[in-house]
């Protein structure tokens, strides 16, 4: 992405606020000549942010801007965002897991095994169901009601956050334990982090509000 200046960051904001406008009337609210102007309206011509139409004047190119935000998501790594991820051990019981949901304010729990290693994902409705069906939650370990390896779905530091969304999305899951594999091919995880679909919105906002112009 080309790094704009001062002046030019003034021409689009001027265009968004007032396009269709030429370039006459630009330059007359930056008090410059039209001449000195021309190169700058090359360049956000030809770099998309604006469109020109002959006798008409500059248009801000809103398709533009949102590509560039999507690329900006392309590039923004699971690594930068993820939170600390709350884990219970796998024998755990339900009652006890329901109360450290509350505690973290968090809606999906991760279970470990006796070695450290991602065993499990407990969701709201997992415990919500399991608590209308049973009495003795307190006997009841997470282990019998997890989603359990190797149906758990993950994401590494290394991957976008485009990618971390598109898998929430298409799994219907809200959220994804950022994870890095210590034996391939045996399912051995050490869980490093969680992924939400808060995570996703925060960011989305972040950009949003850095690319304001
Ligand atoms: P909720 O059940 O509270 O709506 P989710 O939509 O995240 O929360 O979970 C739906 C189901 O998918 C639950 O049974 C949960 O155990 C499971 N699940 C949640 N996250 C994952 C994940 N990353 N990989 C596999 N299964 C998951």
């Amino acid at each position: 992405m080309i790094k704009l200046t001062k002046r030019q960051d003034e021409i689009l904001k001027i265009v968004k606020e007032s396009g269709p406008i030429t370039g006459q009337q630009i330059a007359e609210k930056l008090s410059l000549t039209r001449a000195a102007l021309r190169p700058d309206l090359a360049i956000l011509t030809m770099a998309g942010n604006l469109d020109a139409r002959p006798r008409v004047g500059y248009f801000f190119n809103h398709n533009h801007e949102v590509k560039q935000q999507a690329e900006q998501f392309i590039l923004r790594k699971v690594a930068d965002y993820k939170a600390f991820p709350i884990v219970v051990e796998k024998s755990t019981s339900v009652y006890d897991a329901i109360v450290q949901l509350f505690l973290e304010d968090v809606g999906t729990l991760y279970a470990v095994d006796s070695d450290g290693y991602l065993a499990g994902v407990i969701s709201r409705k997992d415990l919500l169901r399991t608590a209308i069906g049973n009495k003795d939650l307190q006997e009841l370990p997470c282990s019998v009601i997890m989603t359990r390896m190797p149906n758990i779905i993950t994401v590494t530091p290394d991957e976008t956050l485009l990618e971390a969304a598109k898998k929430m999305i298409t799994n219907h899951i809200d959220s994804l334990p950022v994870v890095k594999e210590i034996n391939p091919g045996n399912h051995t995880y050490l869980l490093v982090g969680r992924i939400t679909k808060t995570t996703i919105t925060r960011a989305y906002l972040e950009i949003m509000e850095q690319n304001s112009v």
